[in-house]
């Protein structure tokens, strides 16, 4: 899994890297192509050395092998800890035979409670202590924030949060893809987050399961993020063109006066559609939408209504577009079924779910693409997947045409086209410039 971009780097940073990246799992999941099979294996290697890596100061924690060995000749003992499923402080000290009297003075810490209990799997934790007594703790909490926790024989424990300023610089690059995606990506230097990414800007406009085609390529300017002359990670996509079947298509990244950003095409329309392409990520189509079809189960001539996206149990479903839930509970065939009411009075309906999204309550708000339960098989169904309807006036309509029809999103308002090309043109005019050389994310460093 080395790609251009990390082979010249240090082996600390190389490793911190991937810690970063370890952070963008929820976004990885979400955009999730191929993403899960691919973060697993690089939890294990990360896990002994990356906190570590940060470090400048002269504790224990952090110094290199000298202070570790004075370390251990002072009793001390350093473990790393890589967070599993469903652990708690609780459990790692207990594990660990820590003193839960110092944990709970931890907690008790101002501001500390938050950063420490909020534990995700694969964060990683380093505990120095001598026998059962904490003597500090250290936890990333980012690519540029390290929460520090040592003991002090007068105040007991005392806090701070390290913050490391990121420059951020943008590169870019390019490739054409002969297998996968994610292939060209790496091959391009991408970090799989940025090639997410990529895949997330045109999701409305090319379906990256169904529509992908050997000799498809791209073109993209993203933004790495540095400190010291290191690359720790990447921050967002720039600009960006991507070539599908010979169509090409082009986004532009532009941030609004009030902060929040959005991509647009280059003459300033929303990519963004009203309705996602489809509202889970699937394996494949199982059944399409048909007025006459034997229904599985029942084994009669039964319309079928919506779409079936076969999916793995407990895959992530997400709000097609932003709208009021109508429905959340158990109803007949469809099982645990949600159904949202969107602008212009059409209804999605999403069935066989598992479960439903913690919080998800009949007359909530959701934005488009919030997760509003799991993919299932609860009501009339044979095998997991999201039965998927979209109804507009009454009236079932095929949701794989309904969506392509639907409005876009809010275009570049003329008050502010201005702005928004001052800021845009000068990343088409790189995108235009000649294509960068393979592994430029090196060269630019
Ligand atoms: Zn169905």
């Amino acid at each position: 899994m080395t790609t251009p971009t990390t082979e010249a780097t240090p082996r600390s940073s190389r490793l911190l890297l991937r810690a970063g990246q370890l952070a963008c799992c929820a976004l990885v999941a979400w955009a999730g192509i191929y993403a899960t099979s691919r973060m697993a294996p690089t939890t294990t290697d990360v896990a002994m050395l990356a906190v570590r890596a940060v470090d400048t100061d002269k504790s224990p924690l952090s110094a290199p092998l000298d202070a570790a060995l004075e370390a251990a000749q002072a009793g001390l003992s350093q473990i790393e800890v890589r967070v599993e499923r469903n652990d708690t402080l609780d459990r790692i000290f207990r594990r660990l035979e820590l003193s839960l009297t110092d944990l709970a003075n931890l907690r008790a810490l101002e501001g500390v409670r938050t950063a420490l209990d909020r534990l995700r799997p694969g964060d990683l934790l380093t505990l120095v202590h001598r026998g059962e007594e904490l003597v500090g703790l250290e936890r990333q909490l980012s690519l540029s924030q390290t929460l520090k926790i040592k003991r002090d024989e007068q105040a007991g424990f005392v806090a701070n949060i390290e913050e490391i300023a990121l420059e951020r610089v943008p590169v870019s690059a390019s490739g054409v893809i002969e297998s996968s995606l994610f292939m060209a990506g790496m091959g391009a230097g991408l970090k799989d987050a940025t090639t997410m990414q990529l895949a997330e800007i045109f999701r409305w406009d090319v379906d990256f399961m169904l529509d992908l085609r050997s000799g498809d390529s791209f073109r993209v300017i993203y933004e790495q993020l540095r400190h010291e002359g290191k690359t720790l990670g990447v921050g967002d996509i720039l600009a960006a063109e991507f070539t599908n079947d010979g169509k090409t298509y082009r986004a532009v990244r532009y941030q609004h006066a009030d902060g929040k950003a959005d991509y647009y095409t280059p003459d300033g329309k929303n990519l963004r559609k009203a309705f996602l392409k489809s509202p889970v990520q699937f394996s494949r189509i199982s059944s399409v939408f048909n007025p006459r079809r034997r229904h599985p189960v029942l084994n009669t001539i039964r319309a079928h209504k919506g779409v079936d996206y076969a999916a793995p149990q407990g895959t992530p479903v997400r709000a097609a577009g932003a709208g009021k839930v109508r429905f959340r509970g158990v109803k007949g065939g469809y099982g645990n079924v949600v159904e949202i009411e969107h602008q212009g009075q059409i209804v999605t309906r999403y069935g066989h779910l598992s479960r439903f999204a913690k919080g998800l309550a009949s007359g909530g708000r959701v934005s488009q693409g919030d997760v509003i339960g799991y993919v299932g098989m609860t009501g009339l169904a044979t095998g997991p997947h999201l039965h998927f309807e979209f109804v507009q006036r009454g009236v079932h309509m095929d949701p794989q045409v309904a969506i392509r029809r639907g409005e876009p999103g809010p275009p570049i308002a003329d008050s502010i086209r201005a702005d928004f090309l001052a800021q845009t043109e000068p990343l088409l005019a790189r995108l235009d410039g000649p294509p960068p050389a393979v592994g430029h994310a090196l060269a630019a460093r």
